[in-house]
């Protein structure tokens, strides 16, 4: 009862990268860079373990960001001519690069950590990758038409590449597979109309299982300050998650620690198993076990005991180490306490 989880990202250590930034810069470069990676996914390894949780993620130590991560391996797109564009309907700028020509892979984008995860950890692994509808959000295109059009035909080669990826990270050894779909929230029509189609091409063929993270974000300026203009209630899921609970996807990620987000909203995603945000990633307030518990408490009344993982609202790359390491422990703690009131 109430696995723990990480939503997907934690902090990258200062000798690896630039903290608490969401773009950072590595420290180092080639063979060097390689090794840092490695060791920095084998430190979070062992402190999710130590933490207790239940379910182990890299924390996605070897990629500089959670979408051009996967971008970078992707033939088509021009990286070296990044240009400014407002992302996540103009809620921020951000430095992209332009899809050119026809996508392709290079290879394999995430072998290197999910096998170095696999081989340290006993515990249920889960592997995050960026969904195709939030991917289309976070490149300039310069090949597919733009408009709705362009954005379809975008996402659906995305999702082909994503899905060959997904089936290689399967093959390693991996348990679940993520797509983080932020995009969901921005965009609640299309991805109802599309975005959720689109997700479920990109986990074709995958027995394992399949998990998508929808939040509101980072703890980053740009998102505190937007959350403050979307009113009393944030009801975004509302138009989703009854598509979501049609889908073929096993799990829901969602943010709801110290959010405006209504309970009842996860009603809606009746079937599912529902990872529901108990850690708050924009505080840096390290919840109580008690708080934490409580969280858990309150989804019960629309989750059911068995299908309720507990996780972070959403990942923990730009914050301080430190502070997101005693959150992990937090929410183990938080959990254990909750099996105690509810088992
Ligand atoms: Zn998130």
């Amino acid at each position: 009862m109430f696995p723990t989880a990480i939503a997907g990202s934690l902090p990258k250590p200062d000798w690896l990268a630039e903290p608490q930034k969401l773009w950072p810069q590595w420290r180092a470069s080639g063979e060097a860079l390689a090794q840092t990676k490695a060791d920095a996914t084998l430190l979070w390894i062992k402190t999710q373990e130590d933490a207790g949780l239940d379910v182990i993620g890299d924390g996605e130590q070897a990629r500089q960001h959670f979408v051009h991560g996967f971008v970078e391996q992707v033939e088509g797109i021009d990286f070296e001519n990044k240009v400014r564009m407002g992302i996540r309907d103009n809620r921020y700028d951000a430095m992209v690069p332009q899809v050119v020509g026809p996508l392709r892979l290079k290879g394999r984008v995430h072998a290197m950590e999910a096998q170095l995860a696999r081989a340290h950890t006993k515990r249920t692994l889960k592997f995050t990758l960026p969904g195709p509808m939030t991917i289309v959000d976070t490149v300039a295109d310069q090949y597919y038409g733009g408009g709705r059009e362009g954005r379809i035909k975008m996402a659906f080669a995305f999702a082909e590449l994503l899905n060959a990826e997904a089936l290689a990270l399967q093959a390693d050894g991996v348990d679940i597979v993520q797509f983080d779909e932020p995009a969901f929230n921005v965009y609640m029509d299309e991805a109802a109309d599309w975005g959720v189609q689109a997700l479920e091409r990109a986990t074709q063929g995958l027995t394992c299982k399949t998990a998508v993270h929808i939040c509101y974000g980072y703890g980053i300026k740009a998102n505190t300050d937007w959350k403050t203009t979307l009113g009393h209630e944030w009801r975004q899921y509302e138009k989703v998650f009854p598509a979501l609970a049609k889908s073929s996807i096993h799990q829901v990620s969602l943010e709801c620690a110290h959010s405006h987000v209504p309970m009842d909203l996860m009603a809606l995603l009746e079937g599912k198993e529902v990872m529901v945000g108990v850690i708050d990633v924009a505080s840096d307030v390290v919840e109580t076990p008690e708080e934490v518990a409580d969280t858990i408490g309150r989804a019960l009344q629309f989750v059911p005991k068995m299908k309720l993982t507990a996780c972070t609202n959403c990942g923990m790359a730009p914050m301080d180490r430190s502070i997101a390491t005693r959150k992990l422990y937090a929410l183990a703690q938080g959990a254990e306490l909750a099996r105690q009131r509810h088992g």
